[in-house]
């Protein structure tokens, strides 16, 4: 293990900031590109993300292989991870969660869309990916490269993928930014659909969603939430 503990803090505080905002439960993982080795990425041991510690953070190969696990058992779906950082240099923080107010939108032709500022910067261009087009009625978990690669290839060069039927990725170049956009994510699907019960939601237009994605991973956004995101999940421990 060679990450530095700037680095180890900043993978344990994510995962117990999308533990406690409810975008993960026992499932879901973040993982971050190893600053020392671009072909490497770092993801806890397979364990609920709120338990986490720095300990059970483990270096992979871009591959899936576990360079330093011991006995640890690893996730069995971190294909996504190295899939998503070998297709996509700019790309240094993978998210993959199910959160349950997002399905909705991976299993109907109902696009998810910005309903308000604050969600701008999951953008208005999220592709789904369905396992199924390729690998046939499998248990959905993304456990080979190839199929890893496939989501990756259904991802292009944009930061969030819904897996049908499964849940969803997100992808960054900084862990606030990833985690602003998963946990927006969320936010957004809640609202949306809660919009679409009474009646036909007013979107926010794609010079909107620019503008406020600018605002909103702005120091002065970005650093308040985070900020209010990391006292939250400490109060919880
Ligand atoms: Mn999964």
């Amino acid at each position: 293990m060679t990450a530095s503990p700037e680095t180890l803090s900043d993978i344990v505080i994510a995962n117990r900031i999308l533990a406690y905002e409810e975008v993960v439960d026992a499932f879901g993982h973040i993982s971050i590109r190893d600053p020392a080795n671009p072909e490497q990425y770092l993801l806890s041991r397979a364990r609920a993300p709120e338990l986490i510690e720095a300990d059970d953070i483990v270096t992979f190969a871009q591959t899936g292989e576990a360079i330093d696990i011991g006995d640890k058992r690893p996730y069995s779906e971190r294909m996504i991870h190295g899939a998503i950082y070998e297709a996509r240099p700019d790309v240094n923080v993978v998210i993959h969660n199910h959160s349950y107010e997002v399905i909705p939108f991976a299993v109907t032709d109902v696009p998810i869309r910005p309903v308000t500022h604050t969600c701008a910067p999951i953008g208005a261009d999220i592709p789904v990916w369905d396992m199924r087009d390729k690998f046939g009625e499998t248990n959905h978990l993304v456990v080979t490269m190839e199929q890893g690669r496939d989501l990756a290839d259904t991802l292009g060069d944009r930061s969030i993928a819904l897996m049908k039927r499964h849940g969803c990725v997100v992808a960054g170049a900084t862990v606030q930014e990833t985690v602003m956009k998963a946990i927006y994510l969320q936010v957004n699907a809640r609202l949306q659909l809660q919009s679409m019960q009474i009646g036909t939601p007013d979107y926010l237009t794609d010079v909107e969603i620019a503008a406020c994605t600018e605002m909103q991973q702005s120091p002065i956004s970005l650093d308040r939430a985070w900020e209010a995101w990391c006292r939250r999940a400490e109060k919880a421990r």
